[in-house]
């Protein structure tokens, strides 16, 4: 059935079976594992997934593209299609029973920031995260401390998370053809994270000044939310430069930061 894609929901699709097989294995899904779908589109990456285990869950916002999946996957029971905005998807409520989900999906472009953090919220329950995203934004994901493409997104993620881009896909695998190339990437869930929820809180708000002015130092760039005194503890106690730019500093730096005396 033919189908025109709808920009503004992200609708472009994976075409090239062998990337979709690609994928498919490397998320290493075993029997009884459940998975969620985000994006399931014509259903595609679906069916193959559902050759792996017996539970598969498949998100799909657009109600058109829904029901053309329903037809799509009618011969296999063990898909269930779930015609939702994955923004609005509670992980807690709806997998009562499963734990160590793992999530999959060649994301919508537009809200792929938005996905991740919704995700992140149900960590708990989530196993692996496997996503289809834009190279660059992979690439921030990935990044090493104080590389270009370091920023407090690559913070906020290794916060959680330990990334890893698997293979990159061309552009042209893809129709419509999206302008940019595509990463497949792993994001492992960490477990036992060193701080609790109030003090995350203020972590990324340490995270996020450091980084809102690149060229600033990380004294001027903190002024009204640590004190300077104890960013002066906390240069000496760890050897750094004085006028150390906060776009230098390791996630485990801003750790250090927050727990100085
Ligand atoms: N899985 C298919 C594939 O690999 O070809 C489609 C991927 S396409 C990049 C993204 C899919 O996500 C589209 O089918 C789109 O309708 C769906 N989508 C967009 N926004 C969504 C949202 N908020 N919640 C759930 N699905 C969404």
């Amino acid at each position: 059935m033919y189908f025109r894609p709808k920009k503004y929901l992200g609708q472009n699709f994976l075409i090239d079976n062998n990337i979709q097989r690609k994928i498919v294995d490397a998320c290493g899904i075993t029997p009884g594992d459940t998975v969620l779908e985000v994006g399931a589109g014509r259903g595609e990456l679906t069916k193959l997934l559902a050759l792996k285990t017996d539970k598969v869950f498949a998100l799909e916002i657009d109600r058109n593209l829904s029901s053309i999946l329903q037809d799509n996957l009618s011969a296999l029971p063990q898909v269930k299609v779930i015609n939702q905005d994955v923004l609005q998807f509670n992980l807690l409520n709806f997998f009562k029973q499963s734990n160590r989900i793992k999530v999959v999906g060649n994301l919508p472009y537009y809200i792929t920031t938005p996905i991740i953090v919704h995700l992140l919220q149900f960590r708990d329950k989530i196993g692996s995260i496997f996503v289809t995203i834009q190279k660059e934004f992979a690439q921030r994901m990935a990044a090493l401390e104080g590389s270009g493409d370091w920023g407090a997104f690559s913070c906020y993620l290794q916060y959680y998370t330990e990334p890893e881009i698997l293979f990159y896909i061309k552009s042209t695998c893809f129709r419509p053809r999206p302008k940019v190339d595509s990463a497949f990437v792993r994001l492992e869930i960490k477990r036992d994270l060193p701080l609790d929820e109030a003090r995350e809180k203020r972590l990324f708000r340490i995270i996020r000044s450091s980084f809102q002015q690149r060229r600033k130092t990380l004294r001027n760039s903190l002024k009204g939310v640590v004190s300077s005194s104890r960013i002066d503890r906390f240069l000496n106690q760890h050897n750094l430069d004085m006028n150390i730019r906060g776009e230098k500093l390791a996630l485990e730096d801003f750790i250090n930061l927050l727990n100085v005396d």
